[in-house]
């Protein structure tokens, strides 16, 4: 799908959600591979929590498995799920009506695997661009049969809960492509309508980028992280990268780095980024960076600071991600019968 189709495709996914977003089932997620940051705020993050609020349902995966995509061993894991639960909790999803789990936790949503890859072909697999994209920048030697298979494990995240609304960055288009024909490959091929076929929903700001203008990445180095300091995001937007225009403008296909930087000040202003280019215009990147670093920290104080509330009782985080879990693990136990009696495997 291209991006101009999923965009109107979101603005009317985005009627239906005011209409009634209840009938909405929404599953999306993140890889503990670093801190959240700002990319996910405005590209995912803001969508839950609005979403949520609206009454749809909330599912939230801490793709612990996929971390191995792109790495040998996952590092720093504990410190990494801890990051994320908090982070979600002090932008304002609510656990109550949320369901926040890690892939280890869930055998049979894994086990969803297995059917689901019999439904793609490997030229598939092997055209995905998101792949192509993330397998230029692994970190390993020779690409992994996970690497290539992560989209399917993914549908498989997504149709265990039965989830038709995926809220995402534009990396996440292809995968959803992907997701959907399995849904309705299964269906087809089974005889039975097991699974709804998902949609993606973009946010206003699908593809931010970094402060080295690449797609803002945990693993890239380039990221403004929710949980850094004032001081560090102030050091880390001084480091980003602009051109040797003196005038500051707004124009991304021309001047993608200082372009992106107007674009988070903007979003952090919630204004328009054109209007916020004229008014810094002369003062240059230096007074770009000034009006980013303040904005930046303006909005993420009170994230900032019920984070580090939720951080002094790491208990009822745990049980969040405990409760979280075995919610999951219900759903997956069902969805998984299904499957195996859709497949025939009754004994
Ligand atoms: P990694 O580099 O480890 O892959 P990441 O920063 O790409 O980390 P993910 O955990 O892979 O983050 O992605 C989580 C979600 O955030 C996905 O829905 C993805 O589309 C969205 N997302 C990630 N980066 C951005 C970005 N720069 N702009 C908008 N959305 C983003
Ligand atoms: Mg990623």
């Amino acid at each position: 799908m291209t991006t101009t189709i999923a965009h109107r495709r979101s603005a009317e996914l985005e009627e239906l959600i005011g209409q009634d977003a209840a009938v909405f089932r929404i599953l999306t997620g993140d890889r503990p591979t670093g801190r959240l940051h700002l990319g996910h705020y405005f590209g995912t993050l803001r969508n839950r929590v609005r979403l949520a609020d609206l009454g749809a349902e909330v599912f939230v995966l801490i793709a612990d498995y996929q971390v191995l995509t792109d790495r040998d061993t996952a590092e720093r894991l504990d410190e990494y799920v801890t990051g994320l639960l908090l982070d979600y909790l002090a932008i304002g999803l609510d656990p109550a009506r949320t369901v926040i789990f890690t892939h280890s936790a869930v055998p049979a949503l894994n086990q969803l695997l297995l059917p689901f890859l019999s439904l793609v072909s490997v030229p598939e697999l092997n055209r995905n661009p998101t792949v192509k994209d993330e397998i230029a920048h692994s970190r390993q030697a020779a690409v992994s049969g996970l690497m290539l298979t992560y989209p399917v494990h993914q549908a498989a995240d997504i149709l265990f809960c039965k989830a038709n609304l995926v809220p995402v960055g534009q990396d996440q288009l292809p995968h959803l492509e992907l997701a959907r024909v399995i849904a309705r490959r299964f269906n087809e091929r089974f005889g039975l309508p097991v699974f709804p076929v998902p949609d993606a929903l973009l946010s206003a700001a699908p593809l931010l980028l970094g402060t080295d203008g690449t797609k803002m990445s945990k693993s890239r180095g380039n990221t403004i992280p929710l949980s850094a300091t004032a001081d560090e995001t102030a050091r880390l937007i001084r480091g980003a990268q602009t051109d040797a225009g003196r005038h500051i403008s707004y124009d991304p296909a021309t001047r993608p780095a200082v372009s992106s930087l107007v674009l988070l000040a903007a979003l952090c202003l919630g204004r328009d980024p054109r209007e916020v280019a004229d008014q810094i215009g002369g003062r240059g990147a230096a007074g770009l960076k000034t009006v980013l670093t303040t904005a930046v920290n303006d909005l993420l104080a009170p994230i900032r600071a019920r984070r580090a509330e939720y951080a002094r009782d790491l208990g009822y985080v745990r049980q969040v991600l405990r409760d979280g879990n075995e919610r999951a693990n219900e759903i997956a136990a069902v969805t998984l019968a299904e499957v195996q009696a859709a497949m025939g495997m009754r004994y």
